[in-house]
């Protein structure tokens, strides 16, 4: 069955995912003479950086997404259609999603990337991961739900349900346990002065020798230095083996006792079936040229997490998976598929990195520009500029900036609540 999309005798151009790459695509595809598909699994475009706040219920999960069919109101020449893409038909230049197929002229692989559990189906079953707005908020529950549960036991049973395990000690494992840790400091206490919150542990476990691998040594030495004065037990060059549910052994054969163990630790590109199968690289990234074009393709692309370009001289392993890099390439792809629709020049992708930054907790951060690298008071603050310049809509901007500053003051924002269906 054929998805209803309105007749254009302009080129057709189907992008799979509205992540930071496909909606800058479209963006400034929208300004030229082709018509615009958009298929996403959500009808809302998500801004993962600020997933931890909504977990530690910091902010409302609608201040960090934005609604597609908003975004494209005055876009008649773009569509956005709710579905999950199951495979692509090349050889009949159609996408075949649960609603139906689409044909395409051109097509844009923008599907970002998924969790990765390294095949491990009891972690995977166990432990609770942070990749979408739905995964955070069921984590914002559960880390409610461990304090209510453990009211119900003696004092000296209450520790594993207080435990709290973060693997994987790259920015949303810092960011989270640094966020945690002022949570126990400062919310909690108000919250459940029945439970003697010095029995409540966060540790952070990362197989790298430290944290924040992907930043400068001084950078991960500081955000360690930032997370122990906060109290979070860092175990470095170790990785979780198993999960039960209740009890984490390391590779090496140590235990944790610990009834939520959050999994940040790995990501895996989300490949869509039906692409042949030499044009899947190491992480599950598709291979692409420096225009973005997929191997062995004339009308197919992919950017972003997913894409894995070659030929990059100061990036052998492909690009950061990053939103800059998605966004960077989401733009010069919008000016590729121009120039391949009017016969012109294709301008070849290059990544101008533009740092890269973390927070570890109020007042504390970590950045890293081409230039400088600083830490501190000033740091955070450039975090959270750089932030809300980058959430999408002014009213969600704005409810971000208000939450933080009442947070800021008061310690106390009223969104810790479990929001859930019965049999959940
Ligand atoms: C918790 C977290 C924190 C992060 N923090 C930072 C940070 O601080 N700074 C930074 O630069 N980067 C950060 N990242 C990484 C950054 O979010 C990604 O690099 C970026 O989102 C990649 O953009 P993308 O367009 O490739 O994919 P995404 O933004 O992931 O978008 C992919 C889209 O494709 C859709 N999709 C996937 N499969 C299908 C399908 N089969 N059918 C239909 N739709 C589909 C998804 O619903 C989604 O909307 C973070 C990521 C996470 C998870």
């Amino acid at each position: 069955m054929e998805v209803r999309i309105a007749h254009s005798n302009l080129p057709r151009v189907v992008v799979i995912g509205g992540g930071f790459g496909g909606i800058h695509l479209v963006n400034k595809l929208r300004k030229f003479d082709v018509q615009v598909v958009v298929v996403d699994q959500y009808n809302f475009h998500q801004f993962q950086p600020l997933f931890y706040q909504v977990a530690t219920s910091g902010l409302e999960p609608s201040s960090i997404i934005f609604p597609f069919r908003k975004m494209f109101q005055k876009n008649e020449h773009v569509h956005f259609r709710l579905a999950e893409v199951e495979k692509i038909d090349s050889a009949n230049k159609e996408v075949l999603t649960n609603i139906g197929k689409i044909s395409y002229d051109y097509l844009v692989v923008a599907t970002g990337a998924g969790n990765n559990f390294f095949g491990n189906e009891n972690i995977e079953k166990y432990a609770l991961p942070m990749k979408s707005i739905n995964e955070s908020l069921r984590l914002r529950n559960v880390i409610l739900e461990r304090f209510e549960e453990a009211l119900g036991y003696e004092e000296e049973e209450r520790d594993p349900f207080l435990h709290f395990v973060i693997a994987g000690g790259g920015p949303t494992g810092t960011e989270l346990a640094g966020t945690l840790a002022e949570m126990r400091s400062f919310v909690l206490p108000k919250d459940y002065p029945e439970l003697d919150l010095s029995h409540m542990r966060i540790s952070l476990i990362e197989g790298a020798p430290r944290v924040l691998a992907a930043m400068s040594e001084q950078s991960s030495q500081k955000a360690k230095e930032y997370l122990e004065n906060l109290g979070v037990e860092i175990h470095l060059n170790t990785y979780v083996g198993d999960y039960d549910g209740k009890i984490i052994t390391t590779r090496a054969g140590e235990i944790y006792e610990a009834h939520t163990l959050i999994w940040a630790a790995g990501i895996k590109a989300n490949f869509v079936d039906g692409l042949p199968e030499e044009t899947r690289g190491p992480g599950n990234r598709i291979w692409v040229n420096e225009y973005n074009l997929v191997k062995g393709f004339e009308n197919v692309f992919a950017i972003g997490d997913v894409a894995l370009m070659d030929g990059d001289p100061n990036y052998p392993k492909g690009h950061p998976q990053l939103a800059q890099a998605a966004i960077q390439q989401g733009n010069n792809l919008a000016k590729n598929i121009m120039a391949i629709v009017s016969n012109k020049p294709l301008t070849s992708f290059r990544y101008k990195n533009l740092g890269a930054m973390a927070t570890v907790g109020r007042n504390k951060a970590v950045v890293e520009l081409p230039r400088r690298k600083f830490a501190g008071f000033f740091a955070w603050l450039v975090w959270m500029l750089v932030h809300l310049r980058s959430i999408l809509g002014i009213k969600n901007k704005w409810v971000v900036f208000m939450n933080w500053v009442w947070n800021y003051f008061t310690y106390n924002l009223s969104l810790r609540l479990i929001i859930k269906r019965k049999d959940e």
